[in-house]
């Protein structure tokens, strides 16, 4: 039977929960540093604990809920050299490549993925899971394929967060968080903003709230309830589509909202909290790539104070859709830069370590 999992408290239940076994105040913020600051991953490692202590602690709880099944590293001599001319073109040349994966498996065996990644402008990325598997079933993304199997805990959400955090170096320090991977959050809003409360507490990893982006395919009930929250996160859709014919088709969830709902709730989130909402658009070859699509994405987006990411595809083995060519990707880009709109393009990395979401799963499953 799998003891609690001290990341399963938010920070005021940690607390209550140590100090109701009449820990004194002082030792809870040790065992809290020990954890979020000094990476402690056993009880066994806190030495300015009484031996006795980190015995009982061990017998009561675990520190994470889960475990590391695979880590994979990829770095830039692994990229296929078109992708990376196209990145130096559109980031100066200032890119790196220096990724990392993790497969985590929890105790009821279901698995998810996490990334880290890095640049050279000293940010360090986390990009976490929400969900085991996904319902929103996105044409391009492997981790719909199987559909969804079940939220995550709280707990699972931040050690994502926290097991990355213990990939990086003394001399680096997290700086984003990006709610990317797979799942859909605002479908398991409350334990998310409960595991970020934590990663941006200044005791934690005092990450800043500014540099947190919450992804989302556009559930207008939960973009209203995160403007709503008070919280200073970025919020990101996933456009991929400028009508409703094609973005039912690319994102099938579509099909219960449509775009001028989504693009309503958007407008709502801006007007409360003043962030620009980016509109991710993925671009796949022949699906979505061509100019009446930009022109379309142009008339949408033309007075709303947004940005639009373009990510051009990658490849998936079990899906048929392909990368577009380098000259629509900036024939596209272009189209919406003279339109007005806000836009850049990225490029998802780790390229060499099935980076795309739900691939590193899919493939440890087959194995
Ligand atoms: S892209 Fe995101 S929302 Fe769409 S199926 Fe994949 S994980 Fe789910």
């Amino acid at each position: 039977m799998p003891r609690t999992s001290l990341l399963e408290f938010d920070a005021a239940a940690f607390r209550a929960e140590l100090e109701k076994r009449e820990l004194p105040k002082f030792r809870v913020e040790q065992i809290r540093r020990w954890i979020f600051s000094r990476k402690a991953a056993d009880f066994a490692v806190m030495t300015d604990l009484p031996i006795s202590l980190r015995c009982e602690l061990a017998e009561k709880f675990d520190i994470f809920c889960g475990t590391v099944v695979a880590h994979q590293k990829s770095h830039e001599n692994a990229e296929d050299q078109s992708n990376k001319k196209c990145r130096q073109e559109s980031n100066g040349g200032n890119s790196i490549d220096h990724t990392e994966k993790l497969l985590l498996e929890w105790h009821d065996g279901h698995r998810v993925e996490c990334v880290l990644l890095r640049d050279n402008r000293n940010h360090r990325t986390a990009c976490i899971s929400t969900q085991v598997g996904c319902a929103m079933k996105c044409l391009f993304c492997a981790s719909g394929l199987d559909g969804f199997v079940r939220n995550l805990t709280r707990g699972e959400i931040f050690e994502q967060i926290l097991r990355l955090n213990q990939l990086l170096s003394d001399h680096e320090r997290l700086t984003h968080l990006v709610i990317m991977g797979t799942g859909e959050p605002m479908l398991n809003l409350k334990p998310l903003l409960s595991a970020l409360d934590d990663a941006t507490a200044a005791d934690s990893l005092d990450v800043s709230k500014r540099r947190v982006t919450i992804s989302t395919v556009g559930i207008p009930r939960g973009i209203k309830q995160l403007a709503d929250s008070d919280v200073m996160y970025r919020l990101a859709i996933s456009l991929h589509a400028p009508n409703n014919v094609l973005r039912n088709k690319i994102v099938p969830q579509n099909q219960h909202v449509g775009i001028s709902e989504i693009l309503k709730a958007a407008d709502y989130f801006f007007g409360k909290t003043g962030r620009r909402v980016t509109f991710e658009y993925i671009l796949i070859d022949r699906v979505n790539d061509q100019p009446e699509h930009a022109r379309e994405l142009v008339q949408l987006l033309k007075h709303r104070t947004a940005i639009v990411n373009l990510i051009p595809f990658n490849p998936v083995t079990e899906l048929p859709y392909r990368t577009p060519s380098p000259s629509a990707v900036r024939r596209f880009l272009q189209m919406l830069e003279q339109g007005g709109i806000d836009v850049k393009i990225r490029f998802k990395r780790g390229n060499g370590i099935n980076a795309a979401c739900g691939q590193l799963r899919r493939d440890f499953r087959k194995e």
